[in-house]
Formats: C-alpha cells, sequence, structure tokens
C-alpha cells in the first residue's frame, strides 16, 4: 500500500481518510497523588478530504476539559462531542472544525485507572522508597492516556513536556531521554513518525548505564547494574540486525527495565524497550527477549500491521527475526533450541484455541484485540518466514526481506500488501519453487500445513532421551547433566516428563534440582506448573509468593487456570488473588478477573 490510503480499522472510530493526525504535542503533569496525567494534548492534522468537517478521535474513561480551535492566531473554543462509551472501544470524541482548520487543543485528564497506565505503589518497586508509572499502549490502549486516532494506520511525530516531582525522572520512547540530570520538567520529541500504540511514558526513580554508543540501559538504581550485565551484548545484537535488514533507523536503542508487575515480557516502544525484570535470570540465558524486542525496530515499528487483524505482521516476523539474531550472536545451536521450544508453544496453543483463533489472517470483529495476542501469531507467523527461508534459500530470502524493510520503511500495512508484494518480489521470479507453498492455507486457515517446518535440535534430542531415562526409573543421565544444562535445555527437560507426575517423582526432581528455590522465572514457572498439576504441596508457598510478586501476564495466566481446575484449587486461587489483584496492571487484572472471577 502507499500512504495514507487506509484499511478500515475496526477497532478505531478515527476517521484518518478525512481527517488525518500527523503530530502530537503533549503537555502533562504526572500527578502520582491523584493518580492521573493532566494537560493537553495539540493535534495537528492534515484534511485528505476537505469537505469533512469532523475530526474523529479515540478515548477511553479521559476527562475532557474542553476543545478550541485556533481563530486569526488565538486559540477560541471549538464544538465537541464526546460519544457513548463502548465497552472494548471506548468513546469517540469529534470535534466540528471549519475550513482551514489544522490543529486543535484539548484540555484532558486521564483516570486513575486508566487501562494503558499503571501507578505503582513506592511499596511494588525494587527501592522501596518512591512511587512509579509506567504505560503499555499496545494494542488500543493509548487513548487511554492521550487522545489520539488509535489506529496503527495512522502514523505521527510527537513532542512532549512532562513535569514529575522534581527527585523523580520522566522517560519516553522519544528523543530526550535524561541520563542523570533531574528537576522535575522534562522535554521529548520523537522525529519518527510511529503509531499510537508505540506511544510510552515512564516515571519514577530511575538511574542510566551506558551498553554502548548509542545503547543503554534504564531502571531502578538498586537493579540497573545487573540488567547492564545482562544486556552487555545489545551492541553485538544491534550489529548482527543490521548487517542482516539494513541500518536501524531509530538513532538510539535504550531498555528500560520495570517493576514486575510489568504485564509482558517486553514492549518494543521505539527507541525505548520497555522490559520485565523477570529476564534478570544472571547469566543472560533469557536475552532472546532483548533480540525480539529489538528486532521489532524493523517488524512491527518500522512496517507496522495496518490493523490487529494483521498483528502476525509484526509477530510472527519478529519471532523469526528474533531467532537470526540469536543465531548470529549466540550460534545455530541456541537458535535451533529455542525454534524448537516455539514450535512446542504453538502445538500447546493449537491444542487449546478455537479454530477462529488459529488463523494468522484473524478475524478480530467485535472483539478485545487483546484477545488476538495468543502465541499463535508469533510461532505460525515465524514457522511460515522459515518454510519461505528453506524453500527459496537463505540468500535470496534475506535479499528479500531487507527490500520489504525499505520499501514498506514507516508506513502501516495490511496482510494483503504483504502477500502481493511477496508474489511480486519472491514468487514471480522462482514459479516452480513458490508452488510448493501453500500461501492461502497459511494465511487464512486454522491449524498448520504438512509442510510446515519441523526444527531440531542435537541438545534438546539429548535432554529428552534424558527424560526418558529418567521416566523408566534411570535418573543417572539427568543428575549428571542438570546442573550444566542451559535454561533451554532444563525447560525441555522439565517438559518431556510424563505428565501429570505423582507426588514422590516430584519429590525426587525437587530433591535432586532444588526446582521449588530456583530464582530463574521461566524454569520456575514450568516447575510449578508441574507440581500444581501432580498435587504436590512441598511448592505451594513459593506457587503464593511467585503469584504475588510478579505480573507477567505470560506466567500467572497458566498458573491461575491451573488453579481453577479443580473446587480446592480455585479457593487457593482467590485466596491468592486477593493478595496480588492489588499489585497487577489493568490488562493482568482483567485476564485473571476472567479466570478467577472478579469477585476475588
Ligand atoms: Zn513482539
Amino acid at each position: 500500500m502507499t500512504d495514507p490510503s487506509v484499511r478500515r480499522d475496526v477497532h478505531s472510530f478515527a476517521n484518518p481518510d478525512e481527517v488525518r493526525v500527523r503530530h502530537v504535542e503533549l503537555d502533562l503533569d504526572v500527578d502520582f497523588g491523584r493518580r492521573i496525567l493532566a494537560g493537553s494534548a495539540v493535534l495537528h492534522f492534515e484534511r485528505p478530504d476537505s469537505s469533512a468537517r469532523r475530526l474523529l478521535l479515540d478515548t477511553r474513561g479521559l476527562e475532557i476539559g474542553g476543545v478550541e480551535r485556533i481563530r486569526g492566531g488565538a486559540w477560541s473554543t471549538a464544538r465537541h462531542e464526546l460519544g457513548a462509551a463502548d465497552p472494548i472501544l471506548g468513546a469517540p470524541l469529534a470535534v466540528d472544525l471549519e475550513p482551514g482548520d489544522d490543529r486543535v487543543r484539548i484540555a484532558y485528564a486521564t483516570r486513575p485507572g486508566a487501562s494503558g497506565l499503571q501507578w505503582l505503589e513506592p511499596a511494588q518497586t525494587a527501592g522501596k522508597r518512591h512511587p512509579f508509572l509506567f504505560s503499555q499502549s499496545q494494542a488500543i490502549h493509548a487513548r487511554s492516556w492521550v487522545p489520539v486516532q488509535d489506529t496503527p494506520a495512522v502514523r505521527v511525530t510527537y513532542e512532549a513536556t512532562l513535569r514529575t516531582p522534581s527527585d523523580l525522572v520522566a522517560l519516553m520512547g522519544a528523543a530526550g531521554n535524561s541520563t542523570g540530570e533531574r528537576g522535575g520538567v522534562y522535554r521529548f520529541r520523537m522525529p519518527q513518525r510511529i503509531p499510537a500504540y508505540l506511544m510510552a511514558i515512564a516515571a519514577g526513580d530511575i538511574a542510566f548505564a551506558p551498553l554502548g554508543p548509542r545503547s543503554g540501559v534504564y531502571a531502578e538504581p538498586s537493579v540497573v547494574g545487573r540488567a547492564a550485565a545482562e544486556f552487555e551484548d545489545t551492541e553485538r545484537m544491534m550489529a548482527a540486525a543490521e548487517r542482516l535488514y539494513g541500518a536501524y533507523r531509530w538513532d538510539r536503542y535504550d531498555i528500560l527495565v520495570l517493576p514486575p508487575s510489568f504485564p509482558f515480557g517486553g514492549m518494543e516502544n521505539p527507541r525505548l524497550t520497555f522490559a520485565t525484570p523477570t529476564v534478570l535470570a544472571g547469566d543472560k540465558s533469557l536475552v532472546s527477549l532483548i533480540a525480539h524486542e529489538l528486532a521489532h525496530s524493523w517488524s512491527g515499528n518500522l512496517v507496522t500491521n495496518a490493523t490487529w487483524s494483521d498483528f502476525w505482521l509484526n509477530e510472527g516476523f519478529t519471532t523469526y527475526i528474533e531467532r537470526r539474531i540469536v543465531e548470529e550472536v549466540y550460534g545455530p545451536e541456541t537458535a535451533a533450541m529455542e525454534a524448537v521450544l516455539g514450535r512446542q508453544d504453538l502445538e500447546d496453543e493449537l491444542a487449546r484455541l478455537e479454530d477462529r483463533d488459529e488463523i494468522l489472517h484473524i478475524d478480530l470483529s467485535g472483539r478485545d484485540p487483546d484477545e488476538g495476542a495468543t502465541r499463535l501469531p508469533y510461532e505460525k507467523g515465524a514457522l511460515f518466514l522459515r518454510s519461505l527461508e528453506e524453500i527459496f534459500g537463505r540468500a535470496r530470502f534475506d535479499a528479500f526481506l531487507r527490500g520489504y524493510f525499505d520499501h514498506f520503511a514507516f508506513q502501516s500495512i495490511v496482510t494483503e500488501d504483504f502477500t502481493a508484494y511477496l508474489r511480486a518480489n519472491l514468487f514471480d521470479g522462482d514459479r516452480g519453487r513458490a508452488t510448493s507453498v501453500p500461501l492461502e492455507e497459511w494465511m487464512e486457515r486454522p491449524g498448520l500445513p504438512a509442510s510446515a517446518p519441523r526444527p531440531s535440535s542435537e541438545a534438546l534430542g539429548r535432554v529428552a532421551h534424558a527424560a526418558e531415562d529418567w521416566t523408566a526409573g534411570r535418573p543417572a543421565a539427568a543428575k549428571a547433566g542438570f546442573p550444566g544444562w542451559t535454561t533451554h535445555e532444563r525447560l525441555q527437560f522439565l517438559r518431556r516428563l510424563p505428565s501429570p507426575l505423582d507426588v514422590e517423582r516430584l519429590q525426587e526432581l525437587d530433591g535432586a534440582f532444588g526446582l521449588t528455590a530456583t530464582e530463574n522465572s521461566e524454569v520456575a514457572f514450568q516447575w510449578l506448573l508441574m507440581a500444581l498439576r501432580g498435587g504436590y504441596g512441598a511448592s505451594d508457598a513459593r506457587l503464593e509468593q511467585f503469584l504475588v510478586s510478579i505480573g507477567r501476564r505470560k506466567f500467572i495466566k497458566p498458573l491461575y487456570e491451573e488453579l481453577v481446575k479443580t473446587d480446592a484449587g480455585r479457593e487457593r486461587a482467590r485466596a491468592i488473588y486477593r493478595k496480588a489483584r492489588p499489585g497487577y496492571h489493568p490488562i493482568s487484572v482483567e485476564t485473571v478477573d476472567r479466570i478467577v472471577g472478579s469477585a476475588a
């Protein structure tokens, strides 16, 4: 597609085909006492349809103080109307325009429960002395803290002034982040066009440590040193990605490590990845998360899904690229292990999902786009791209992908734009190979084509044997191997054991490998799930501590789902959730409410 043609986005009220916002100026107070952002947004727009008389914006729960337009160089009141709120989409804000209007100013404040913001008490931070704020705008939460055209089809530049208490630091996914200076007034400028879901803000007691000439890490002072050690390979990852897919186009790449309530592993906010502290394993074993968020600098942030039905264009590409970066930096065996575990994750999803949710080009009409955020678009999308690589050869496929990123740079596209480009630039040059790609089946049908790649890993094959031996009562190989195994190998071992295991066998495992005590979040999660299934009471306290201290949805959702399968478990889930819920992010609360019941 060529900008600015727009496809219908069922998750936005905006009318960008008539009036299209191009630049946003934010001026906001970060008010920790009232848990609100308050101030104004000036929206600069173009008018592709000069006869259109209304600007339509997305909002969710915003208090609109007033709207103004420029008349004779001075601001004057503009008529506006806030429509009825839809439970998924929020409320449309319509502003009446006169001929010649090219900007409006909206005075507004967020509400304390804004779905895109989490306000943390000092007790929920590592330092325990200062409050903390962070945003999560994807998929349609930007509208809960900025009145915008909240569709990924619309890209804007922005600038912002933020005021915080003078001893705190504010950051945005933009230029202007402080590397030490404090003072309570911060100015930002985002020169690259981005969709609203990539707008990001954070504030708290935040320190900085450089990683390289154009990268660094932000975190609370007690965490920043550990984070810098964990992420020391970031520059090498950037260099690897640039060799494969062309220049990094966002100037700087920094990482902000958030408190543990962050509901996701990472969020690819341009220039400033937001990351969960649960990847700080101490041995760099979980840093493929950074490879993933960095990969989004090409797939997702540079070439963007224009609607949430095209989410696989963001996540399938990114998962594929993540493994290519891991291969360059950590070698083919590590990348192979991640691909094998990825296919296992996908098969688990396929066993669980309804047919309609197994389709890459998913229909999300009438649904919250957060419902489409399963592992499916990540792993099925990555397998599809891997199958193209295998069929056309790595050299040709790499050149194709690099051309794709150049061709669609800073644009938002739909699945049909990709498939048209694929046909013209890869298939047409080799009709013979192209016939072996079941493209329609990959895009539009549930399940996996029979020809889908089956990644394999020698190391994981050995571990699978050790798991079989252990199951058959021969624990020697596992006992000898486990202490030296990587996180991936440990996960594979645990996943390959029968399920459920009886209590004596769980006890034997725990005794041999200290699983209840592990601090590695991925291994702990896998173990707690097994312990629950087998009714192993010795890890009950650890389970509660894990669920109360961590809000990452990938971990807590399956554990609560497992708990509620029995009556006694449901009672425990309720008791734990009563303690945990006040600390969870609104997105995790919404998820767990559905599982446990909001009356918890
Ligand atoms: Zn991603």
